[in-house]
Parts: C-alpha cells; structure tokens; sequence
C-alpha cells in the first residue's frame, strides 16, 4: 500500500524527517519545480510539514487544501499565515516548552559571553597575546539589571536563570503578569532605560516588526548589551549596526538576523558583538524531542486524533 503524501516547506531536520518517512511519503516542495506537477500532487497532501522561519502562505494553503494539518518544527511559526489555515480548516501546531531549556540556556550564554568578552578572550589566547598584556576589563554579570522583551514561557525560564546569577529582573510584555513579582514596564524604550542587559525573546511576525528600534537602543545606552534570542524582525538591525558602530550601546549578542542565514558584514567587523547562528534550541536532546512532538502532531493531524500542541488561535478554535 503507499504512504500518505506530505508536504515539506523547507529543509527539515534529520530527526523530524526520518520520522515522517517511516509513515509517509514526504515531497520536497523546493524541488518540485513544475507548477503542473505541484498541482497533480497538492490534492493527495494530507500534512504540511514545516519549521519555525519556513513561509507557509495563503496561496499555498489553498492548493493543498485537502491537508489535515500544518505541523511545525518549532515554537515560533511566524512564516504561516494562520488566518488562512483556519479558513481552509487545517489546524496549525507547534512545539512549544520543549525547547524552553535550550533557548533560556543560550539567552544566559550570550549574556555571559558579551558581559565576560569569552569569545573574544578565547580569540585573545589562541593569537598569542596574552604575554604581551592583559585584556580589556569585561562588565560583571552577577548582580546586574536584566531586561527581558517577551515575558512567556522562554522569558520566564531566562529568568529563572538570571536570579541565580542574583540579577535583578524588569520584563516588558504585551500585559503584565503581575504574579511574576519582576518589575514591569510598559514599553521596550522604558524597560531599556532601567537595565544593563536586554533580551529580547518575543515571537516574531508582523507585530513585533522592529520593537527595538534606534529609541530603544538610545534608552539601553553606552553600557547597556542587547541580546536577542527572538527573531531577527523583531531588532532594526541597520539601527543596531549604527548604534553598535557609534558606541551608543555596549555591544551585543546575536542569535537570529533578518536575513538569515545572511548576516551583514558589518557585524562581522565588529569587536563588541558575539554572533550564533539560529542554534539556540540545537541540541540533541531538544532537537528529538522537537522532532517527536511535530512527528506526534503530523501523525494525529492526518489520523483525526487530538492535536498535542496545536497554536493557540487554533487551541481556542478547537476547543
Ligand atoms: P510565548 O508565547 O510563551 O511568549 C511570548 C512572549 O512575547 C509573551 O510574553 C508575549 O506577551 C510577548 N509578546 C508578544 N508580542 C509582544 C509585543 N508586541 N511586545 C512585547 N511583548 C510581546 O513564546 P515562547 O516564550 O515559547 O517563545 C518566544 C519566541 O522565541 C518564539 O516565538 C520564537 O520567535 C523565539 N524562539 C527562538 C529560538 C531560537 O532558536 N533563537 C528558539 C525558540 C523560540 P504576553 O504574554 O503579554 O502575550
């Protein structure tokens, strides 16, 4: 008997994929060209599988109409256009909380390694320098005010981690969440103005487009380092090549750009910034996990099952 057909949008991971391919047959659609083709095969697709920053648009959506669900290899699943989806009755999921640990670690990570200058010390010993003088100073962590964009689940883990570090902890968040016991602020400017660190770990999507912007980056200041963890629409970033470049923040540490996997040479240059590349959910253990929870929802999509963790416009639709 053949396998149920499924739609992949972008290069999945190996995990997620290998899964998929012991229940369905999994088309590539960045390597069916021919639109005639394309149209023969999107009636039989029943899931479309896809990864946080894969574009899932209407006119897609509308073709393989027939598809029981768009599972997504991520938590952030900015690129579907869930309005459409809805309309056409295929429910979107995601996967969130597993990967939580991973990205809050990383948050921590950039934090330490702009605020401590490892990268930088690393690349100091290795060029033989350390005979001819010491370092520049790096800034303390411990005990510094964090600012955090996006108080939700992966803000809240960061924070978790930040006390430990005895930080003190603001949040800025589309609504306060008063039984955080952290300050809140109601704009990122204001948050910005009253921390040393910033992190920035809000969804991505049309409405957070360039929440951090020259404002924001002015109120932060020359000692203040701004993290984001989040998505790189969420930070102007010719306002943060400006600001990092004129000194009017300290530096920075970046996981996510706006035009991935491009990132603009002139971040290359810069001594003030440490830069990974989209990795901050890329362990093994998390990566599985990610892979068995969007292999569990394809599977329950396409056999009518509930859904483990659809997004939650659908959630509250399913309901
Ligand atoms: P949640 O939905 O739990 O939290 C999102 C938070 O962002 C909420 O506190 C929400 O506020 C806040 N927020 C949303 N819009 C705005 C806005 N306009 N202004 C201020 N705050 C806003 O998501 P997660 O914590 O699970 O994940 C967050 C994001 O992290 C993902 O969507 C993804 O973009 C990114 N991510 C990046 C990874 C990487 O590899 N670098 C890996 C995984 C995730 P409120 O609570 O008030 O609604």
């Amino acid at each position: 008997m053949s396998k149920p057909d499924v739609l992949a949008v972008a290069k999945l991971h190996p995990f997620y994929l290998k899964a998929l391919e012991s229940v369905y047959t999994v088309h590539d659609r960045t390597h069916i060209t021919d639109p005639a083709a394309f149209a023969a095969l999107a009636p039989r697709i029943v899931g479309v599988a896809g990864t946080g920053e894969a574009s899932v648009p209407r006119s897609l959506l509308a073709q393989v109409s027939n598809a029981k669900v768009v599972s997504v290899f991520g938590v952030g699943y900015d690129g579907v256009d869930v309005a459409a989806a809805i309309e056409h009755g295929i429910p979107v999921t995601h996967t969130p909380d597993v990967l939580t640990d991973d990205v809050a670690d990383l948050a921590m990570g950039l934090v330490l390694s702009v605020g401590r200058t490892i990268p930088q010390a690393d690349k100091f010993v290795r060029a033989g320098q350390w005979p001819s003088g010491p370092m520049a100073l790096g800034r303390k962590v411990s005990g510094a005010r964090l600012g955090i964009v996006g108080l939700g689940r992966i803000g809240k883990a960061i924070a978790q981690r930040a006390s430990g570090f005895g930080m003190s902890i603001a949040y800025t968040a589309r609504s306060e969440k008063a039984d955080s016991g952290f300050k809140f602020f109601p704009s990122a400017a204001e948050l910005a103005a009253n921390v040393d660190f910033l992190v920035v770990i809000t969804p991505g999507g049309a409405g957070t487009k360039h929440l951090i912007n020259a404002e924001v980056l002015k109120a932060l200041g020359a000692r203040g380092f701004l993290i984001n963890v989040a998505r790189g629409s969420v930070v102007d970033e010719e306002a943060l090549i400006a600001a990092l470049q004129s000194g009017t923040i300290a530096g920075a540490g970046l996981d996510v750009f706006a035009n991935e996997p491009n990132v603009p040479e002139a971040l290359w240059t810069l001594s003030n910034v440490v830069l990974t590349p989209h990795m901050a959910s890329a362990t093994t253990e998390t990566r599985q996990a990610m892979a068995d929870l969007a292999f569990a929802n394809m599977q329950a999509g396409t056999s009518g099952q509930p859904l483990r963790t659809p997004v939650p416009e659908c959630a509250a639709l399913l309901k």
